[in-house]
């Protein structure tokens, strides 16, 4: 423990001739939540791209446990320890809860560790072993975000990279799926990269707010400061 999991330094990344993301540097601690907050367009999505390896960054360096992951394939990536859980989530309708969760731990070779994992995400999310039989299409929104995070957590990721995970759940399901990730850092050393549009949401839980705007980050302070500190938060949130 201690120390930084994930380091970005002077990142740029973009789509085809399109440059979205400027000199990007962030410093995320082991064990620790980072939310990822701006406007619509600001790049959030594309920096957790970059970040997961979905997007080659086009300048800049990216440190994951110690080594620079420039140039590391995805897979690769996700048997080091990062998962990324996209916005829209990427559940598979046709699939059952139960084959959608085996997805996330079709990489593992300790099958033993797999089957634990995959105990304990039905533990974490009752819903999910209740309906293990059930389609993904069968499910509601609340339940597939859980699916999604459930499938990214079998595979027992040390970074999380999640894209607005409480978009369309109910107030009550984003204020336990943002305890639950607490909970997982603070008892397993699990470190979060978290994009959210609900900012109030994002900021009770992470221990670090990183501001982003046009493409760049603007600001990246304790999340205690930017929920505190009423001219902070009026000067980079608008509120
Ligand atoms: P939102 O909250 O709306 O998802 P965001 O902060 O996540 O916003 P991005 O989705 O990263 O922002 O978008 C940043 C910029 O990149 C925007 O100008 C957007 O139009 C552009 N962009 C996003 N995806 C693509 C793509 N696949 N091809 C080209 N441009 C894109």
């Amino acid at each position: 423990m201690g120390g930084d999991l994930l380091t970005a330094e002077a990142l740029a990344a973009g789509y085809g001739p399109v440059p979205v993301l400027h000199n990007v540097d962030l410093r995320v601690p082991t064990g620790t939540i980072a939310a990822v907050i701006g406007a619509n367009g600001a790049g959030k999505t594309t920096l957790l791209r970059a970040l997961s390896g979905m997007l080659r960054p086009t300048a800049g360096r990216i440190v994951f446990d110690g080594r620079d992951l420039r140039g590391t394939p995805v897979e690769q990536l996700v048997r080091r320890g990062v998962a990324h859980v996209p916005e829209g989530r990427g559940v598979i309708g046709e699939l059952t809860v139960a084959e959608n969760l085996r997805l996330g731990a079709l990489w593992r070779r300790d099958r033993a560790a797999a089957a634990s994992a995959l105990d304990e995400v039905y533990q974490l999310f009752e819903p999910l072993a209740r309906r293990r039989r059930h389609l993904g299409h069968q499910l509601s929104g609340g339940e597939r975000q859980m699916l999604a995070l459930g499938r990214a957590l079998v595979g027992r990721p040390r970074l999380l990279l999640l894209d607005e995970p409480s978009l369309g759940l109910a107030p009550r399901v984003v204020a336990q799926t943002m305890a639950l990730l607490r909970q997982l850092c603070d008892d397993t050393g699990l470190t979060v990269l978290l994009v959210e549009q609900n900012v109030r949401s994002a900021l009770a839980v992470a221990d670090q707010g990183i501001v982003m705007s046009l493409g760049r980050v603007v600001l990246a302070a304790p999340a205690a400061r930017l929920r505190d500190d009423a001219e902070l938060r009026h000067a980079y949130l608008g509120f």
